[in-house]
C-alpha cells in the first residue's frame, strides 16, 4: 500500500490560523508582538526567504520590520544594529538571515541576539534550555517536524527514531526534541557505518542530509514514518531521471507533472528521500509541501511565544515547541 502523505501545507496553515487568532486576542489587550528581520546584501535566495517571512508576519497580524545593511557591513555595525533591536520593547523576535558575508563574524553576531528574542532558537542559551527541557525558543524546522508527527497522530514515545544529519540547526535539535518526547534516538552522519541498516531500524526516520534522493527504499523499514527535511535543487536531467523515471511512463501522473515543470524551468525541488520510498513507508512528507511550510509557521509561533515569555505569561497550548 502506498504511504500516507503527510500534508505539511495544511498543518502549517492550521498553525498560522491558530497564531493569527492568538495575535488578535493579544491585540484586543493592547499587545502586538513584533519581528525584526535582518537581511544583509542582495542574495536572491535570501531575499525570497525574507520576503516570505515578512509576508507571513503581516498575514498573522504581527508587527514586522526589515533591516537591509549593505554587503560591505562590518561585524561592529551589525552588532550595533542587534544591540538596538535587543533594547527595543516592540521587537520580540530578531532573525538574522544567514549566510552573512565572509568579513562578518557570524557567530559573534548570533551570540549577540538576546536569547529571549532569538526566534531561530540558535543561541547556546536556547540550545541549553532544549537539552535540559526548560522553556525556551526551539529551532523552527525541527519544531515543525514534531508538529507534523503530533498533528498526524503518529506516536513518538517508545518509538525507535533515527535522524540522519547532525547540524546545529536541524539534525541535533530534531534528535533532542524526539528524545524529549521519549523516543529512542540514534543520530547518524557522514561517518556512520552501514547507514542503511541503522536507518532500517527506525519507526520514525528523519532525513536532514542535503543530498537529493539519498534515502532509497532499502533504508526504510516497511510501514515506517519518513520525514524528509531535505531541500535540494535538481537541474541535471540524468539526476531527474534517476529520481523520477520516465514521467508518464513510470505510471504516476505526479511525475509527469513534475517532468513538465522541470522541462519548463530547468530545475525541480527534491528532498533527501527518493520518491520510491512512498512504496514502502507507512507515512511520508512530500517535497515540496512537507516540512518546508512548517518552518515559517513555527517562526510566527516563536515570535508570539517570545512575546509571552518576556511578559511572564503562560503559553497557549497550540504547539509542542
Ligand atoms: P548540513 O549542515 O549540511 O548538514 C548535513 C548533515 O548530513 C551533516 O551532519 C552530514 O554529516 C550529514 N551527511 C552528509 N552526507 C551524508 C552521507 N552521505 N551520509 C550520512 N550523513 C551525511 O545541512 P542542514 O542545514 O542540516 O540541512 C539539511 C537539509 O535540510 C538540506 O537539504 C537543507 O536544504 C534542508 N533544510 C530544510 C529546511 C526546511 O525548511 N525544510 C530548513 C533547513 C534545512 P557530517 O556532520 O558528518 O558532515
Amino acid at each position: 500500500m502506498p504511504a500516507r502523505i503527510l500534508d505539511g501545507t495544511k498543518i502549517a496553515n492550521d498553525i498560522r490560523s491558530e497564531v493569527a487568532a492568538e495575535v488578535k486576542t493579544m491585540a484586543a489587550a493592547g499587545v502586538r508582538p513584533g519581528l525584526a528581520v535582518v537581511l544583509v546584501g542582495h542574495s536572491p535566495a535570501s531575499e525570497i526567504y525574507v520576503r516570505g517571512k515578512v509576508k507571513a508576519s503581516e498575514e498573522v497580524g504581527l508587527y514586522s520590520e526589515q533591516h537591509s545593511p549593505p554587503e560591505t557591513v562590518t561585524t561592529a555595525e551589525l552588532l550595533a544594529l542587534v544591540e538596538d533591536l535587543n533594547r527595543r520593547d516592540e521587537v520580540n523576535g530578531i532573525l538574522v538571515q544567514l549566510p552573512l558575508p565572509s568579513q562578518v563574524d557570524s557567530k559573534k553576531v548570533l551570540m549577540a541576539v538576546d536569547p529571549a528574542k532569538d526566534v531561530d532558537g540558535f543561541h547556546p542559551v536556547n540550545v541549553g534550555f532544549l537539552s535540559t527541557q526548560r522553556p525556551g525558543l526551539v529551532p523552527c524546522t525541527p519544531a515543525g517536524v514534531i508538529e507534523i508527527l503530533n498533528r498526524s497522530h503518529i506516536p513518538i514515545a517508545g518509538q525507535e527514531a533515527v535522524v540522519v544529519g547532525r547540524s546545529d540547526i536541524v539534525g541535533k535539535p530534531a534528535a533532542m526534541l524526539l528524545l524529549n518526547a521519549n523516543a529512542t534516538v540514534t543520530v547518524c552522519h557522514s561517518k556512520t557505518r552501514d547507514l542503511w541498516a541503522v536507518c532500517r531500524r527506525a519507526d520514525i526516520l528523519v532525513a536532514a542530509i542535503g543530498r537529493a534522493g539519498m534515502i532509497t527504499r532499502d533504508f526504510v523499514k516497511p510501514g515506517a514514518t519518513v520525514i524528509d527535511v531535505g531541500m535540494n535543487k535538481v537541474t541535471d536531467p540524468a539526476e531527474f531521471q534517476r529520481l523520477f523515471g520516465d514521467g508518464l511512463a513510470s505510471g504516476w501522473a505526479g511525475n509527469a507533472k513534475r517532468e513538465e515543470a522541470f522541462r519548463r524551468k530547468g530545475s525541480t525541488l527534491v528532498g533527501d528521500v527518493h520518491p520510491e520510498v512512498a512504496e514502502v513507508a507507512g507515512a511520508l512528507t512530500p517535497v515540496p509541501g512537507g516540512v518546508g511550510p512548517l518552518t515559517i509557521a513555527m517562526l510566527m509561533y516563536n515570535t508570539v511565544k517570545a512575546n509571552k515569555m518576556r511578559r511572564g505569561e503562560k503559553q497557549w497550548p497550540v504547539v509542542s515547541g
